[in-house]
């Protein structure tokens, strides 16, 4: 048995949000054909004896089928699910029916992950999401009779934010009791609206201040008993999401969908495999891209995505490939039991660790 991640790219969305960058189109309206060829896809995975690990919808907005798709997509997924597979489906309050979650729920469904981004209705009208405030209430009705566990996602830094209103938005998601918070500071995406208006005016996002309020958030969440697992993620003790700690640990996964990305072992080694993005060709069965990392290039996502998590990486390969990137972070990057990690305090300044430690790395005798 080959025990795998499952990802399934649902490219549909209500309206775009003007800060994304992912895959998907407005309206559903070629969503049977999606499904028709994503149960195709899914009649052959990467072996014959593939197992789903942990199933991951995301999108997009994949509260935009009908609950009957969702039925049959989770029944095709059943097929090779592994019983105590953790299965997440990630929604957006004005999308969401009790139908759905009916569905997921007799579909193996273990977690709802809900896109609130941001309390305040004018920001959500700001940057073009569809939620108000009827469509806050009426899901976190659903999310309180919902019987697995819950995950909220929250933007820090949105355009017309105020340290005030950052809080105010964290104070409302506990509320809502999640067992887990993903709580992201906005990225400006080149090619979004959003980078389009920063670049016409420059003082629309809070800047600096933003990075300030993520550190208070973070403090806050943590004295709520939410553990920051990995730089945006923050969990009750066991509620960690079993999915993303697989891209984190590098382990195998697979895509499905516009734009899903796969990690495979085969017989050249590992590869990552890349959907066309754009619907059309997708649904007339354009090959993915694929693409077989160098050795360095391995050891860097592996070091990259390691780092993330607040247990970081096996200090066993490291220490001998970074001695002086560690030297010169020694107090601030730790060793403990064999792993080594970032401190908290050190945590924002993953990048900057990152740069220093590729530098080092692109020199190594190992890797020419
Ligand atoms: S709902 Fe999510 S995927 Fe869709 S446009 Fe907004 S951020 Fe992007």
């Amino acid at each position: 048995m080959t025990s795998l991640g499952l990802y399934v790219h649902v490219p549909f969305c209500r309206s775009k949000c003007d800060w994304c960058a992912f895959a998907s189109e407005v309206g559903a309206g070629r969503s049977e054909a999606w499904l028709e060829r994503i149960l195709h896809q899914l009649e052959t995975p990467p072996s014959h004896d593939s197992r789903w690990a942990t199933v991951y919808l995301g999108g997009g907005t994949p509260s935009l089928l009908s609950p009957e798709q969702l039925d049959r997509l989770l029944a095709k997924i059943g097929e090779r699910r592994l019983p105590e597979a953790e299965l997440t489906l990630e929604a957006n309050p004005e999308s969401l029916t009790a139908e759905h979650l009916a569905v997921l729920w007799q579909g193996g469904g273990t977690r709802l992950s809900l896109g609130i981004q941001t309390f305040q209705e004018a920001l959500l009208k700001r940057h073009g999401r569809p939620t108000r405030h009827r469509h806050l209430d009426h899901a976190r009705k659903l999310a309180e009779a919902w019987p697995g566990q819950l995950s909220l996602d929250l933007i820090c830094g949105l355009s017309g934010q105020t340290a005030q209103g950052q809080r105010r938005d964290l104070e409302r998601a506990l509320d809502w009791e999640p067992d887990h918070l993903s709580f992201y500071s906005l990225t400006v995406e080149p090619g979004t609206p959003l980078a389009a208006r920063e670049a016409r005016h420059p003082s629309v996002l809070p800047g600096d201040k933003g990075d300030s309020w993520w550190l208070e958030g973070r403090d806050f969440l943590e004295a709520h008993g939410y553990a920051a697992y990995e730089v945006s993620n923050f969990a009750r003790p066991g509620a960690e999401s079993r999915h993303n700690q697989r891209y984190w640990a590098l382990e195998p996964w697979w895509g499905v969908g516009p734009s899903a990305v796969s990690f495979l072992p085969s017989d050249r080694g590992w590869s990552y495999w890349t959907q066309t993005s754009a619907l059309t060709p997708w649904l007339e069965g354009t090959p993915p891209d694929r693409e077989i990392p160098t050795a360095l290039e391995l050891a860097k996502d592996r070091l990259l995505a390691g780092l993330r998590r607040r247990t970081g990486v096996a200090s066993a390969p490291w220490k001998p490939l970074l001695p002086e990137t560690l030297k010169a972070w020694e107090g601030r990057i730790l060793e403990q039991d064999g792993r080594l990690f970032l401190s908290r305090e050190t945590f924002p300044f993953l990048d900057a660790f990152l740069r220093q430690a590729f530098g080092e790395l692109d020199g190594r005798p190992e890797f020419r």
